[in-house]
């Protein structure tokens, strides 16, 4: 048994959604942003249609300058540092964009002990384009990439899932997942759903609660969400 820790970024990491701050610096946030929630398109459109509404000074060294404006939750780093010291293996699951997210990382100090799996925005002949490695067609989720298949692909049959997120596109996740830290909009699902969960305000806490439970040796799999990671496993 080994226990796998899965970091959201945007909100749960970073203080603010890095991934709308990018829009709406670069690029047309509404009345984009709305459809979205009216879920008049979805994320992937969203995020395509965005990306086309960049202006020409969104150069890629701009966009780095940007991300490095942003701050993230002082946690991040002892919370990784522990991980790595009780081999706990640590993969940062986003809806987001690596734009924005390997230099903060890199400047955390915690690029290299973190698992990353998120969009790609890449620029080629002068505009941006996105593209979504972790989208899925098995999963009826709303998201661009699917955290539930990122989820499923790096945890073996007897590990134990800690999954801690704020938003919609963490609630396809949780339900596959052990142990939940949950806020925002996915603490509010979580409990619509009846999945049990840690509120939590930063990192900082769910560090605390971790070593807590690690010292207890309190990591028990869930059977709701034992049987759901086998229900995808064999429709997959
Ligand atoms: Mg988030
Ligand atoms: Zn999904």
């Amino acid at each position: 048994m080994r226990v796998h820790v899965f970091l959201d970024f945007d909100g749960t990491i970073s203080v603010n959604d890095i991934g709308d701050e990018l829009i709406s610096t670069f690029g047309s946030f509404e009345p984009l942003h709305r459809l979205l929630l009216d879920r008049q398109i979805t994320v992937a459109e969203y995020y395509r249609r965005a990306a086309a509404s960049f202006t020409h000074d969104a150069l890629p060294e701009t966009v780095s300058a940007f991300a490095l404006t942003q701050h993230l939750d002082p946690g991040i780093g002892p919370l990784v540092e522990w991980c790595r010291a009780n081999n706990v293996p640590v993969t940062v699951v986003s809806d987001g964009f690596d734009v924005y997210i390997q230099p903060l990382l890199t400047e955390a100090g915690v690029i290299d002990e973190v698992a990353i799996h998120s969009n790609h925005l890449r620029y080629e002949g002068g505009s941006w384009i996105p593209s979504f490695p972790a989208a899925s067609e098995s999963c009826s989720c709303f998201c661009a990439s699917c955290k539930r298949n990122v989820v499923l692909s790096r945890i073996a049959d007897d590990d134990v899932v800690v999954y801690v997120g704020d938003g919609l596109s963490d609630t396809c996740a949780v339900r596959f997942a052990d142990v939940v830290f949950a806020k925002g909009t996915l603490a509010a699902s979580c409990r619509e759903e009846g999945i049990p969960h840690h509120t939590y305000r930063s990192l900082t806490e769910v560090l605390i609660i971790l070593q807590r439970r690690h010292a207890e040796n309190d990591f028990p799999r869930r059977r709701q969400a034992v049987l759901a990671r086998k229900r995808a496993f064999e429709s997959e």
